[in-house]
């Protein structure tokens, strides 16, 4: 069987399109499966429209957050709740063509544990968010060695691999690097993002930099070896200006002025402010992971199977 898991933020409007758009898709191909909604703590009428659905078939089942915990949370609900012998993560906008999946589904038949969609173009993104998202993607790839570049959260796998992401402790995941970061068999298939069906995408500027950032730091300790790096080079021009202060100082002429001694001490001051910065960030990672919360809480569940 196969688990659809669809992460669902104030999609009113997309549920019953999207369960019905993909069942048909997967029954026209007899592929046995269920769907998994996770409500991640809408404010509108997500969770009802799930309730009517999950009534109307049975092979529809939902989860409901307590609060907005972010797609990463919805995702991970929905895997851990996946009884399937793989999974499938799917946008809710449909902005991920369902009439991929059965192509994505024989891959996985021909013994793929991941099948990875990727954009092949972004859809209808600003200019200034595709080059963020580039540079994003190059920064994780020099970085962690992950290559990320139009990877998304499109993506079928095995049993194995949805059993060792949810064996997976840490509390700040970043499911498209880690699906990557397990290994397995991949396979790749390219896709064109679709427009929305309906509704507006929930990310804002401010969103996706926090998202960012928190995806390098929680992959990579690429920032903190940058810190060394630049103590390195400030040591080796220290090297330099010292000897050239010191054989000026014998000549018997001092070193030129103030203006060195406070540019030097300007410099100096604002690299040590911000390798604090870089260490203070990833301490308060450390300090989020350690407090072992949860990654999600789940109010309700909806499960006709179950009853
Ligand atoms: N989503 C979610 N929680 C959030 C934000 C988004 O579960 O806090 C879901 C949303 O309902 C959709 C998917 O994640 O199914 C992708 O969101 P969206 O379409 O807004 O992002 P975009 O496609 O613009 O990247
Ligand atoms: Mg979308």
């Amino acid at each position: 069987m196969l688990s659809v898991i669809i992460p669902s933020y104030n999609e009113g409007e997309n549920i019953k399109i999207a369960a019905k758009v993909i069942s048909e898709i997967l029954e026209n191909n007899s592929i046995e499966f269920e769907i998994v909604f996770t409500d991640d703590g809408s404010s509108d009428n997500t969770w009802e429209t799930i309730e009517q659905a999950a009534n109307t078939d049975n092979r529809i089942k939902g989860v409901k957050f307590s609060r907005n915990f972010g797609k990463e949370g919805a995702i991970f609900a929905g895997l851990a709740k996946a009884q399937g012998s793989c999974a499938l993560v799917i946008d809710c906008d449909l902005q991920h063509p369902p009439e991929l999946i059965p192509r994505m589904y024989d891959l996985w038949k021909q013994g793929y544990e991941v099948v990875d969609a990727r954009k092949s173009g972004r859809g209808k993104e600003g200019i200034i968010y595709k080059t963020f998202a580039k540079t994003f993607y190059k920064l994780m790839k020099s970085s962690s060695g992950l290559n990320l570049d139009g990877a998304s959260d499109f993506k079928l796998l095995d049993r194995k691999v949805v059993d060792a992401l949810n064996a997976m402790p840490e509390r700040l995941t970043f499911f498209r690097a880690l699906s990557a970061w397990v290994g397995f068999k991949t396979a790749q298939v390219p896709f064109e993002v679709q427009p929305r069906v309906g509704g507006k995408t929930k990310w804002s500027f401010k969103k996706l930099f926090k998202f960012a950032i928190s995806s390098v730091t929680g992959f990579t300790a690429f920032p903190m070896q940058l810190m060394t790096a630049t103590g390195i080079i400030f040591f080796l021009f220290a090297v330099v200006m010292g000897i050239h202060t010191l054989v000026r100082f014998l000549g018997g002429h001092s070193a030129e002025g103030f203006t060195t001694v406070i540019l030097l001490l300007l410099l100096i001051g604002s690299f040590i402010m911000l390798g604090l910065g870089i260490i203070g960030y990833y301490l308060s990672k450390i300090y989020e992971e350690i407090k072992f919360r949860p990654r999600y809480i789940i109010e309700k569940e909806i499960d006709k199977n179950e009853d």
